[in-house]
């Protein structure tokens, strides 16, 4: 049984792809020490993964993450991206009943490669204990933090069985993660990677104060450019706004929003906003709405696209 999970995740693999699986099964396998490194490379510190693993294992994982932020700069080569989807969306992608190819256009993903929805079995789906979380110095979520989710085949079985962080779970519960982490105020992304057979494959609900991704985001003002709109931006109805300043309080994950205190309003950064949708629902007035807006590409809305 081990080996054939194993066998189905090589077997993924075409031909002219299969040295990549060698990259899959180290990143599945030791996501923890994975964002740990990744971190250490960015000058971030955080807490040490609480498994140990032997050190040459740590530097195949070191070289791993060189060679991701190597081809990382240009749209044309990246490797490892995510799109940023609205929580139906991402509810959609935890749903789909049977299996999907959908090739995406460059408008969906604006990558040059991994931009295809391939779901075998999706009703198999694995979540786990967020590992940026794990090894973040201060975690913004309680134990057991399981908000990171694998999605289809061969991934969701072989992390399940693979990474004891990881469990099989359900579509109906994969949904209650999505909904519950939107109302904590993350970021739902739908995971692309190269290494990972070239297509989607997990759906994460990130934090500024944890996430790798968001941090390295902010902090270097999105030139590294690894994430993309959901298709959507924040918009503020000025009749509805009373400027009580909650949107601007440290809620947007990507610093969009500010208050301008003169015309007692909030201003959205239109360059900035993702249309993660975090702030959505939490105006009390509902001023705030995300509104479709063709400049942050097309939504990665299965249905529709379907
Ligand atoms: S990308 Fe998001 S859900 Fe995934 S491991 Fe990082 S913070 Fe956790
Ligand atoms: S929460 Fe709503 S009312 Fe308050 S500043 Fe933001 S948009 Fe305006
Ligand atoms: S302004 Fe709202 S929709 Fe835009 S990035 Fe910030 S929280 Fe997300």
């Amino acid at each position: 049984m081990h080996h054939e999970i194993s066998k189905g995740l090589f077997d993924m693999f075409p031909m002219e792809d299969k040295t990549d699986f060698y990259s899959a099964y180290l990143y599945m396998k030791y996501a923890d020490h994975f964002l740990h490194q990744g971190a250490l490379s960015m000058g971030m510190a955080g807490r040490e993964p609480k498994r140990k693993i032997d050190e040459a294992l740590v530097e195949m994982i070191k070289f791993h993450i060189q060679e991701i932020s190597e081809v990382g700069m240009s749209r044309e080569t990246n490797v490892y991206h995510g799109k940023l989807v609205r929580t139906k969306d991402a509810s959609q992608l935890v749903s789909q009943k049977g299996d999907l190819t959908l090739p995406l256009s460059e408008s969906v993903v604006p990558f040059k490669l991994a931009r295809d929805v391939i779901l075998k079995n999706p009703e198999s789906i694995a979540v786990g204990t967020c590992p940026c979380r794990m090894v973040s110095g201060n975690p913004c979520l309680p134990e057991p933090m399981e908000v990171c989710m694998f999605v289809g085949e061969p991934f969701a079985s072989f992390i399940a069985e693979q990474n004891p962080y990881y469990r099989k779970t359900t579509q109906e519960e994969a949904v209650h993660i999505i909904e519950t982490t939107h109302k904590q105020g993350c970021v739902h992304s739908a995971f692309f990677k190269k290494d990972m057979g070239n297509r989607f494959y997990a759906i994460c609900n990130c934090c500024k104060c944890c996430c790798l991704g968001v941090k390295i985001w902010n902090m270097t003002g999105g030139s590294y450019p690894y994430f993309t709109a959901s298709g959507y931006v924040s918009t503020v109805d000025a009749s509805k706004c009373d400027g009580c300043g909650i949107c601007a309080d440290d809620l947007c994950p990507f610093n969009a929003i500010s208050l301008d205190e003169e015309a007692n309003i909030a201003v959205i950064d239109f360059e900035k906003c993702l249309g993660c949708g975090v702030c959505d629902s939490i105006c009390p007035t509902g001023a705030l709405q995300l509104r479709r807006e063709p400049a942050k590409g097309e939504p990665l809305d299965i249905q529709a696209l379907k």
